[in-house]
């Protein structure tokens, strides 16, 4: 758990230095998720050959909240899918590490996303076709809890139950934010968990911060014998105090000083 924390930390220095250096990102969203994409890449839970992106026996991870990239790069980056000397190209012009993700593009990435919902429903196809094949492969995707309003979400979580994919791991980086305010003053996705239950979903609930209670909920997924969703209950802008729960910061670029002020919050273990 020790050794998680500290990659969470090195994951947000990471992120908050590849932002700053194009003045362009995410930052709220990619640090809500990132102790679930720790879990994933450096806990034991994603099936992958780092030398191979492509071996197909892979476990799959779609991001489907594609605008969290730049946590996605800086996790790839430290598992040696991208290399380090790419860290510092985040949105720039011709780059693999765009500022939504392109599968055509970048080793590792399995899903162009960035159209909200649309990654989940590939990860449906994923599961469905790993299935036919049978692969015992898993299919992760996350997804944020605003972007549950979308409809595409509902017609592949329709298809995920009626194919019975147990094979599907739906992770939900439930911040209670999306860029335009609390997802219950914008509306249409709450309440999740009996709005997932009604789609014959089976769900779990842990804290998204938690490595011990990510871990738990994920190996209960495992074995639920139906596609799963894991509500990760986050906090926006994790990590660094003046951005957490502060919804300006979805997509705001810091000032030297208060780069300096994050960096510093970032230097010991913050979670
Ligand atoms: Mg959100």
């Amino acid at each position: 758990m020790t050794e998680l924390k500290e990659m969470a930390r090195l994951l947000r220095r990471d992120v908050l230095e590849m932002v700053m250096d194009i003045k362009d990102g995410h930052l709220g969203p990619s640090f809500s998720s990132m102790e679930i994409l720790t879990a994933l890449y450096f806990g034991g839970v994603l099936n992958l050959d780092p030398d191979n992106p492509d071996w197909e026996d892979r476990d799959r991870f779609v991001l489907s909240k594609g605008h969290a990239c730049p946590a996605l790069y800086a996790a790839l980056i430290r598992t040696g899918v991208i290399p380090e000397t790419e860290k510092f190209t985040l949105r720039y012009l011709n780059s693999r590490l765009q500022g939504h993700p392109d599968m055509y593009k970048t080793p590792g990435v399995e899903a162009t996303t960035g159209p909200l919902g649309n990654g989940l429903a590939m990860a449906v196809g994923m599961a469905k076709g790993l299935k036919i094949l049978k692969k015992s492969s898993r299919v992760y995707a996350l997804t944020g809890d605003g972007e549950l309003q979308e409809g595409i979400i509902w017609e592949a979580l329709t298809a995920a139950s009626r194919h019975s994919l147990d094979n599907l791991c739906i992770l939900i980086d439930h911040n209670r934010r999306q860029s335009g305010g609390l997802i219950s003053d914008v509306g249409g996705s709450m309440p999740i968990r009996e709005k997932l239950e009604a789609f014959q979903i089976s769900c779990l609930e842990c804290d998204g911060h938690d490595f011990s209670d990510l871990l738990r909920a994920l190996k209960d997924a495992e074995s639920s014998g139906k596609p799963t969703a894991v509500i990760c209950h986050t906090v926006k802008g994790k990590g660094i105090d003046f951005m957490e729960d502060e919804n300006s910061w979805h997509k705001r670029v810091p000032t030297a000083e208060e780069f300096e002020a994050g960096m510093k919050q970032l230097e010991g273990v913050t979670v």
